[in-house]
């Protein structure tokens, strides 16, 4: 098939590359010319494990293409997907004014018969809107007699594995409300899935909610966890038992079941406040919901109060080293990342950070600019050289088993808050350290 995919990030990006893999012909569009520049040169502009050989693979194959002109992406496109951004408005609202103007563009572009699939995750109702707005379009142009259909299909790749989930989907969600469209999109996913995994025909209202309680059902757990975590800590309880002795249950199931330092990243914090913000404009209080953000703003802050608490209230001169900026490990991204309202609370009360991350530096360089007190460097073990601590933010697999040896040599103090449990407290107080974690007593 001849497929358009419009927004080129992490969605978009692997969603064209994979459909390319598959044999399609497809044209990425994005607005942003100077990421369509690197594209244009076999550069992925993220950082995803897998992408960059796939993609430069099918460019050489002319199978996949970018572009910042859309009426050229969609020319002879059977099937185009928004995969634009749709970023949390300070009431809390999922912004879907970039949906909205892809959807004009179409309208402006299209004649002759498209299915438009929504990737973007997008509120409940917002197909009707985008079908609205290219209706209106099309009947300015003169052509109410092009048809077109409208397509939820959610996303729910993980940054970090996104290619290999694309590839091998747990399951596809489909919300269509025409048989036309629908069997298009079968015959797009059919070959995706495998193990019995199903594509899920829906309705499409059914399908943009799936998104929704998926990514708060996910925050669900966490925020519980951390909530635990918190009660563990005060009992002088242990988090890591507790989970094994829950996640036995099959009922409950032992994934995603990790206190740490907070969820973050681009979905989970603005979907939450999405899902809230929908259910209290209808007048449904989403108490649930509510206390899962709120919860979740207090484990970020928490983290910070602990290393404060643990120089008597005042880190006034104290040099940090951190490890793991990055929301989560195997992606640059930072969006939401709990690393940046720690290390601001941090830096505005007199610490000094030295920051290593095999990926997000660029990321993180950007987003606190000088506002901060923080250099990076590119060796993990340099980022320690005479620090007062060592802070664990995000757990990448080469903070596993690190030369403690090593580290006690460089630090000034052998001291570590671990936001991510990624040791044993028994065997690091044997070793020397002073280790401070989530939920589990001091070793
Ligand atoms: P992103 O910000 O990385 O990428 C969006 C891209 O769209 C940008 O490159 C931007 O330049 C481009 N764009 C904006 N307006 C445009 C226009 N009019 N025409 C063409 N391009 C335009 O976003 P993302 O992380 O890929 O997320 C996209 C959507 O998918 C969001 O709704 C998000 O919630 C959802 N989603 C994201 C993930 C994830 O892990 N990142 C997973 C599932 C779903």
């Amino acid at each position: 098939m001849r497929l358009c995919v419009i927004g080129t990030g992490y969605v978009g990006l692997v969603t064209g590359t994979c459909f390319a893999e598959m044999g399609h012909r497809v044209s990425c569009v994005d607005v942003d010319a100077a990421k369509v520049a690197r594209l244009k040169a076999g550069e992925p502009t993220i950082y995803e494990p897998g992408l960059k050989e796939l993609m430069q693979n099918n460019m050489r194959e002319r199978r996949l293409f970018f572009t910042t002109d859309l009426a050229d992406g969609l020319k002879e496109a059977e099937v185009c997907f928004i995969a634009v951004g749709t970023p949390s408005t300070t009431e809390g609202a999922a912004d879907i004014s970039m949906v909205l103007a892809v959807a004009d563009s179409i309208g402006t572009c299209i004649d002759q018969y498209m299915v438009v699939v929504n990737k973007s995750t997008v509120p409940v109702g917002t197909a009707d809107k985008v079908r609205a707005v290219i209706q209106a379009r099309l009947q300015e142009r003169g052509l109410v007699n092009v048809e077109f259909d409208i397509v939820s299909n959610p996303e729910f790749l993980k940054e970090g594995a996104a290619v290999e989930d694309f590839m091998r989907p747990e399951r596809v969600v489909v919300g269509s409300d025409n048989p036309r469209a629908a069997e298009r999109m079968r015959e797009l996913y059919e070959p995706f899935v495998r193990n019995q995994n199903p594509i899920l025909l829906m309705d499409i209202k059914s399908a943009e909610i799936t998104k929704y309680a998926a990514n708060a059902m996910l925050a669900l757990r966490i925020s519980f966890m951390n909530e635990m975590a918190a009660l563990c800590e005060q009992m002088g309880a242990d988090i890591a038992q507790v989970r094994a002795g829950i996640g036995s249950d099959s009922r409950i199931g032992i994934s995603f079941l990790y206190a740490g330092v907070g969820y973050g990243g681009s979905c989970f914090p603005k979907d939450v406040r999405e899902l809230i913000h929908v259910g209290q404009a209808g007048g449904l209080p989403m108490d649930i919901v509510a206390a899962v953000d709120r919860v979740n703003e207090r484990q970020k802050q928490a983290f910070a109060e602990k290393i404060i608490n643990f120089y008597q209230g005042s880190v006034a001169g104290k040099k940090f080293a951190v490890w793991g900026l990055a929301f989560k490990p195997l992606t640059d991204d930072m969006r939401d990342a709990p690393s940046i309202q720690i290390l601001r609370t941090l830096s505005e009360q007199g610490a000094d950070l030295v920051a290593y991350d095999p990926q997000a530096t660029g990321q993180a360089g950007q987003i606190f600019g000088p506002s901060i007190n923080i250099s990076y460097v590119e060796d993990m073990m340099e980022a320690l050289t005479g620090v007062d601590a060592l802070l664990l933010l995000t757990e990448w697999r080469q903070f596993r088993r690190p030369d403690f040896a090593g580290m006690k040599q460089r630090m000034r103090q052998p001291v570590i808050f671990d936001g991510r449990n990624q040791y044993n407290p028994k065997q690091m107080k044997n070793m020397g350290f002073v280790y401070r974690c989530i939920g589990r007593p001091n070793g």
